[in-house]
């Protein structure tokens, strides 16, 4: 073509990136992968291989090894094996291979950025522009926690041997996101790519060996979702960090349940887009094309639902419409392309199925009027108007280029719509109002809150879901948390800890004339004592078998007033901490003010000595003073990440609550799980213990008196296990915590699937409750709370 010629029309040129290297790469293995087990290639067991395709030319680029469970096991036994010595050569050593990792990925970022190209589909600007310098970031950050390990962190100490499961739609970003943390403190990992894109983990393969990365500390193995679960199921993987669909997360959770190990899920999204009425929409629409097109939408936190407010809602699809006709789409080496192809068949179909369902279901349809290439897997980016907010095309995560539009007319109705999801990953939210921003972005459930910006991410600021999007975070202080745990927890007993020195006399201690046998409390919900639904009571006896008086025995019915009642009270979440604080005092002064009355309780259910049971109350007053006076200051932080950003990390609460409290020291037991809870804002409905129950219902007279708001604390007595079921199914309760035997543990994780609720168990373990360390602190306002990073950017 003629200068003159492209003068004339100003269209786009071919810009071919050069796949030299990339080739040379592949040949170099005779384009044939093997694992990566022990620093080693090795051949795959079965000897079974399966081919990778480029998606936007279909052809084959390799073939890769298919792992099964023997090649598992070898990696497993290698990373145990590498493990002893990885922890042994320390945190600045582990730190110079992590840098050393670093400046290697920098040097080959040209080589990286095409091969993810060429396996993934994605454009090649977005590779080299976006995924591989946040690879190479991840790695020179992590070298930092790496050296600050046994300094900042010492009351941590590693996990052990680390199962990693990634998905296709950013290779090695997801591989740096797991890999940068769980090394960096000390664990050994496997890691098993997505069967559509293993290259680059294989290219990265090689720059361990470069580095002289000591053997079996990082095991890539390739192969299906079956080389996955056998990664899963066994017993020497002391966690699972998994990123990939809400469908398979469950299925992780369920195979993991009460084995005791750790897991964090980053799973789906359907995340809201909120355009308000005074945004500059043409910012707007260019966050719009990289919430939505960024990587053809097949992003966790695609930007899939735009919200707008009704009365710029027509002007704002019209600019859109503009803008997409615009967009070009092809070759994803092709350095001028906004869109590149979708990473394979089997992901087409869906995206064309679900479309045809949202032109079934009567929304309007509007494409660009050019058409894909059709060399390659290419969908053209779409907008879907008059959406019905229940319509699957607004619930259902499409995971393609496809946006879907909704309009609101207030605030409220915005905030009522964003959260109609089952979802909870990110938000993007639009207004000159900074104010308005502000206001909006804690309403939203979800663990990222983008201001003004979208899809913008740094290894300085954690990234992860509320609700079904998942659990744990990756990247910054709170990515690291996920690769360590609470050195205390070595000293927890196999037997639950219980304090029962017998009264020197032998009596049942000293009963009040309030504690009168024969009585039988009712259970407390909404601010109310409540009677059973059901009708029953329960016997309780004395440690010595003697009859001490009755408690309700509390069903399904039960579980269910109390949740509503936790629902309806807003009033708790919203104070500040200094609020809370004030009320936590309180509940302190009023239960020094009944200090004997409630040891008396004590020693009478569990025949200890007067001073024993004494002790644990001075230790509740105590431990509640510990909590009002943390409630303003386990506050969060202002990270420090690349952009031109204030990320704000907010310590939100996690709604409403289930608390099975331990059976172990009744009065202490209850106070040091509810109390941290509340603290941080949740409405909690309380299983208190089974046997010794009546710390608890006494205390409910205590909340009271003493300001706590109804709906805040909820009390239902009766079969532990029994009530701890129908919290951890109940669809409305957020997060559990179980504090009883193995078994209850096991079913509370598996139940607690359905709607991938956060729960704290105890696997069988027992704290001493007495003991300041092992009773109390900041790991329970930990679990008490999820983090939610605020990115606002800022500069005119
Ligand atoms: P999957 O959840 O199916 O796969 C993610 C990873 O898990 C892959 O490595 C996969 O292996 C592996 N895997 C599959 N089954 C199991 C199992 N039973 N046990 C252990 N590991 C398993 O996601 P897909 O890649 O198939 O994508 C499908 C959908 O997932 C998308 O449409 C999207 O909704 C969602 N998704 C979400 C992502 C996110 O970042 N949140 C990223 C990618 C997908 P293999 O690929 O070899 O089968």
């Amino acid at each position: 073509m003629e200068i003159k010629e492209i003068y004339e029309t100003m269209t786009y040129g071919p810009a071919p990136e050069n796949a030299g290297e990339a080739i040379q790469f592949l040949e170099s293995h005779n384009k044939s992968f093997n694992l990566f087990i022990n620093g080693k290639w090795e051949a795959p067991s079965s000897g079974e291989y399966f081919d990778s395709i480029n998606p936007s030319t279909k052809e084959k680029l390799a073939k890769i090894s298919d792992a099964d469970e023997n090649d598992v096991n070898k990696a497993v036994a290698a990373a145990k094996k590498a493990l002893p010595e990885w922890i042994k050569i320390g945190p600045h050593q582990r730190a110079r291979y992590l840098y050393a990792l670093a400046r290697q990925i920098q040097k080959h970022s040209r080589l990286f950025a095409v091969l993810e190209s060429m396996d993934n589909g994605k454009p090649i600007r977005e590779t080299r522009d976006i995924d591989i310098p946040i690879v190479a970031r991840h790695f020179y950050h992590h070298a930092g926690w790496a050296q600050l390990r046994d300094t900042n962190l010492k009351d941590y100490k590693e996990i052990g041997v680390i199962g990693q499961i990634i998905p296709w739609n950013f290779p090695l970003m997801m591989l740096s996101w797991k890999i940068a943390p769980a090394i960096a403190m000390g664990n050994t990992i496997i890691l098993k790519p997505a069967e559509f894109t293993s290259l680059t983990a294989l290219l990265f393969a090689e720059i361990c060996q470069q580095i002289g990365l000591p053997n079996g500390v990082v095991n890539i193995i390739t192969g299906h979702g079956k080389t996955g679960a056998a990664m899963v199921d066994h017993k020497d993987v002391n966690k699972i960090a998994f990123t990939g669909s809400t469908e398979v997360g469950k299925i992780i959770r369920r195979a993991t349940a009460g084995t005791g190990k750790k897991l964090s899920l980053e799973l789906g999204g359907k995340s809201p887009f909120i355009v308000f009425e005074d945004a500059d929409l043409d910012s707007v629409v260019e966050g719009v094309v990289d919430a939505i097109w960024f990587n053809q939408g097949q992003v966790c936190c695609a930007g899939s639902r735009l919200l707008v407010q009704e009365s710029i809602a027509d002007k704002l699809y019209k600019k859109i419409r503009t803008r997409m006709e615009s967009l070009r789409i092809g070759n994803a080496l092709d350095k001028s392309i906004d869109i590149g192809a979708i990473v394979a068949p089997v992901q087409l179909k869906v995206i064309e199925e679900l479309v045809q369902l949202g032109v079934d279901e009567g929304s309007t349809l509007w494409q660009p009027s050019w058409s894909c290439p059709t060399e390659g897997y290419f969908y053209p980016p779409t907008l879907f108007t008059d959406v019905s907010p229940s319509s699957a095309i607004a619930q259902e995560e499409i995971f393609g280029p496809v946006l879907v539009a909704m309009s609101f007319r207030t605030h409220k109705e915005a905030v009522k719509l964003a959260n109609n999801t089952r979802y909870g990953l990110a938000c993007s939210i639009w207004t000159e109002n900074i104010n308005l921003a502000l206001d909006i972005a804690p309403q939203i459930k979800a663990g990222t809150a983008w201001i003004n910006c979208t899809n913008v991410f740094d290894a300085a600021a954690g990234f992860g879901g509320y609700r079904e999007s998942g659990f744990g975070r990756e990247g910054g202080i709170e990515g690291i948390m996920e690769y360590l745990k609470p050195r205390i927890e070595e000293s927890f007993s196999d037997k639950p800890v219980t304090k029962r020195t017998n009264n020197s006399n032998g009596s049942t201690g000293q009963l009040q004339p309030s504690l009168g046998i024969d009585r039988t409390t009712k259970m407390y919900i909404g601010g109310k004592q409540a009677r059973p639904d059901g009708g029953y009571s329960m016997v309780i006896n004395s440690s010595k078998g003697e009859y001490i008086g009755e408690v309700s025995k509390g069903n399904r019915k039960d579980i269910r007033n109390a949740v509503e009642a936790a629902h309806a009270n807003t009033n708790w979440a919203n104070r500040t901490g200094h609020a809370r604080a004030q009320v936590l005092y309180y509940l302190a002064e009023n239960l020094a003010i009944r200090r004997e009355e409630f040891a008396s309780r004590i020693v009478q259910m569990t025949n200890q000595s007067n001073a024993d049971a004494l002790q644990e109350v001075d230790l509740s007053i105590e431990r509640i003073y510990t909590y009002a006076a943390l409630a303003d200051k386990y506050d969060g932080k202002v990270h420090h990440t690349i952009h031109r950003n204030v990320t704000l990390a907010m310590p939100e609460s996690m709604g409403v609550m289930g608390i099975v409290c331990p059976d172990e020291s009744p009065l202490i037991g209850f106070i040091s799980t509810v109390i941290p809870a509340i603290t941080m804002g949740n409405n909690v409905i309380v299983v208190p213990s089974e046997k010794l129950p009546f710390s608890a219902t006494d205390f409910y007279q205590i909340l009271e008196t003493s300001d706590v708001p109804a709906g805040t604390v909820n009390i239902i007595t009766g079969d532990k296990d029994e009530l701890a079921q129908v919290l951890a199914k109940h669809d409305d309760v957020d997060s559990i915590w179980y504090f009883g035997n193995k078994k209850g543990c096991k079913d509370i994780e598996l139940l607690s699937a359905d709607n991938m609720k956060r729960t704290w168990v105890n696997y069988g373990k027992y704290r001493n409750w007495l003991d300041i360390e092992q009773g109390e602190g900041e790991v329970f306002l930990k679990h008490a709370s999820q983090i939610k990073n605020i990115w606002i950017p800022y500069g005119a």
